[in-house]
């Protein structure tokens, strides 16, 4: 069963990363994959692309189910897209910050700050 965490044991470091995630996660967007910025042309003969100005391109590639998948990201939505890459980046760092923390409470079998005992 569980209990209410008890903020007071955890470390100073822990509560940092918590209270962390917790404002990424209610006022952020997440977005899983890498960008990728691809410059090429357009196959149009007149464009200014065939006079070696290529048209760049930003790409979300992404794997899932095993498999990469990629989706083009529209010019008005670079910014957001950007900002979701990082935001989830940044909330798996500090999930991983939180993870190691009882990782080293069940090596050293030290009480958890969850369990009521
Ligand atoms: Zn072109």
């Amino acid at each position: 069963m569980n209990s209410p965490v008890r903020r007071a044991k955890l470390s100073a470091s822990e509560r940092h990363f918590r209270s962390r995630i917790a404002q990424l996660a209610s006022t952020r967007w997440f977005l899983r994959g890498t960008l990728s910025e691809r410059a090429g042309t357009c196959g149009k003969p007149n464009c200014r692309c065939a006079q070696g100005e290529l048209h760049r391109s930003l790409y979300l590639v992404q794997s899932q189910g095993g498999k990469l998948r990629q989706i083009c990201v529209p010019h008005a939505w670079q910014e957001r897209v950007r900002e979701a890459v990082n935001d989830y980046r940044t909330l798996q760092e500090l999930i991983e910050e939180v993870s190691e923390s009882e990782w080293k409470r069940l090596r050293d079998r030290t009480r958890s700050p969850f369990s009521a005992a």
